[in-house]
């Protein structure tokens, strides 16, 4: 591991840290479903989990190193408190990667030192050097986060800092824990840091950051003028609260304005080398498989990957962009992947067909996912003509989801209609393998099947969040379904794609049950670990 680097690192926390909002939590396929998309984008560094949490987390982290930590594949990386247990079940996580990093913290503002550990700003240096030369007696890599460091005191803040790179911390990463600093004093701290570190070139300085005022971007790109070449950030921005800075802001932000940032890094002004290792082609996908996935929606006027970001091509624009895109257009929609919907697929195409341009998607599936996949696609070949590419997308990432397949939705028949009472007949098929049948009556189509799918669950909970988007324009797109539901204190999501809303409603619902069901049965974290984050 070097710690000097001609571009700016990306390490995406979307599996750790992106997680912890409420109601994105996914299962170990998922998870590896997107770290593995997360490689295809070029990320640098995942962090894929807190190891010690959970077994499940644990287990995850594990899964991760195993199949995407390969030798040309992005480091993986562990978060771990500065106790000697949480870098141990680090450590043994994160063995079968290739690269792989422990990134260990310790709160340093005097707020968290008084309320939280309680302990002496003497005790926290200590505890900081001993436990990251404890981490270095496992991997070559170790992160440092000296946790609420906005808020601490600048100079304890900097003897902190030298104290672990002295014991081998090779990255130091500034969180701006709570969301409450501005761009300038960001880039101030960042300065002060290279400035008064002793020992600072022998590290990478990262940044972490939360949007809670909106500025967790800008935060970032301030502090790459001041020094920093490593930007903890996420897919979509997801995270606690109002989330984390934006992966797909920060790299286009870094992509169209390179000849701005150029100079920072040493570089000519008109290089047109890119300043990070991410392919921009695969941003698209990426988000759209991490709102699936955690049934976090994108708002539509999101920068980069929201649905109207590049929609000015056919409003009051169109005419100028007509005549020269660079009119209105500071970026070409195809860079982030995004194509015009192109027809590759009908219901005459083959199984080889599928499979081809499946591949060409960047998806990768067993054999039996295939079979299952292929199915939906001939099923929805046969009411939809043209299957575009982002269909063929939302049908992969729809089967993906079915894990963990544990209520089965076999049947739903909904009678509706201006005179008529709206009534659901469901038929289940339950993790034993009976079938259940029930109906219900509702105030709609909708809420008719919900009520008859609680009949035959029988799992108390609360539906919070309904909604349907089509994949595509026409009468006879594809309808995806995302859903979020509350049991107790927690949050479930659920998603389905399917030409008919209600079927597709049905089975975002069940899948979030499934979800729900799935964690009953599952251990819970140890109350006090996810309470404590970066
Ligand atoms: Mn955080």
């Amino acid at each position: 591991m070097t710690t000097k680097t001609d571009k700016i690192l990306i390490f995406d926390t979307t599996l750790r840290d992106g997680e912890q909002c409420p109601g994105a939590t996914l299962n170990i396929d998922e998870k590896l479903v997107i770290a593995k998309q997360l490689a295809r984008l070029g990320v640098d560094i995942i962090e894929a989990g807190f190891a010690f949490a959970s077994p499940g987390d644990f287990e995850a982290v594990s899964k991760i190193a195993e199949i995407v930590g390969t030798e040309n594949g992005p480091v993986i990386c562990s978060l771990a408190r500065a106790i000697k247990a949480d870098i141990e079940a680090a450590a043994k996580a994160l063995k079968p990667a290739v690269k792989s990093r422990i990134h260990t913290f310790i709160s340093t503002s005097d707020i968290h030192l008084e309320y939280q550990l309680r302990k002496s700003r003497a005790e926290v240096l200590a505890i900081a050097q001993e436990m990251v030369a404890y981490a270095k007696s496992f991997v070559t890599d170790v992160e440092f986060s000296p946790m609420d460091a906005a808020r601490s005191d600048s100079e304890f803040l900097y003897q902190v800092l030298e104290a672990a790179i002295a014991a081998g911390a090779t990255t130091v990463n500034i969180p701006d824990t709570v969301g409450y600093t501005t761009p300038s004093e960001f880039g101030a701290m960042i300065k002060g840091i290279k400035e008064n570190v002793p020992n600072i070139d022998q590290a990478i300085i990262s940044v972490h950051g939360h949007n809670d005022l909106g500025l967790a971007v800008a935060n970032f790109l301030e502090a790459v003028k001041n020094g920093a070449r490593q930007l903890e950030c996420t897919i979509n921005g997801i995270g606690e609260r109002a989330g984390n800075a934006s992966l797909e802001e920060l790299v286009m932000a870094l992509h169209v304005r390179r000849q701005y940032f150029n100079p920072y890094l040493g570089r000519p002004e008109e290089s047109q080398e890119s300043l990070t290792n991410i392919d921009t082609r695969e941003i698209y996908r990426t988000s759209r498989l991490v709102s699936n996935l955690t049934g976090m929606l994108v708002q539509p006027n999101k920068a980069i990957v929201g649905a109207n970001a590049f929609a000015h091509e056919s409003g009051i624009h169109q005419d100028g962009v007509l005549k020269n895109k660079l009119t209105y257009e500071i970026m070409d929609a195809q860079l982030i992947g995004l194509t015009d919907n192109q027809i590759v697929l009908g219901k005459h195409s083959g199984r080889n067909a599928f499979r081809t341009r499946l591949k060409e998607l960047g998806f990768e599936l067993s054999d039996s996912e295939l079979n299952k996949a292929f199915v939906r696609f001939k099923e929805i070949a046969d009411k939809k003509k043209e299957i575009s590419d982002r269909d063929l997308e939302a049908i992969v990432n729809d089967e993906i989801q079915q894990a963990p397949d544990l209520f089965r939705v076999e049947l739903v028949q909904v009678s509706c209609g201006s005179n008529a009472r709206p009534t659901a007949t469901v038929t289940l098929r339950t993790p034993e393998g009976e079938e259940l049948t029930d109906a219900a009556i509702g105030t709609g189509p909708v809420d008719a099947v919900y009520k008859a799918i609680n009949r035959v669950v029988n799992v108390p909970n609360e539906l919070i969040e309904f909604s349907v988007q089509s994949v595509t324009a026409g009468i006879d797109a594809i309808g995806e379904v995302t859903i979020r539901l509350r049991y107790e204190s927690r949050v479930f999501s659920g998603h389905a794609a399917n030409t008919d809303i209600i079927v597709a409603s049905a089975q975002a619902y069940v899948n979030a049950l499934n979800r729900l069901y799935a964690s009953l049965q599952s251990q819970e974290k140890p109350e006090g670990v996810s309470a404590q984050r970066v």
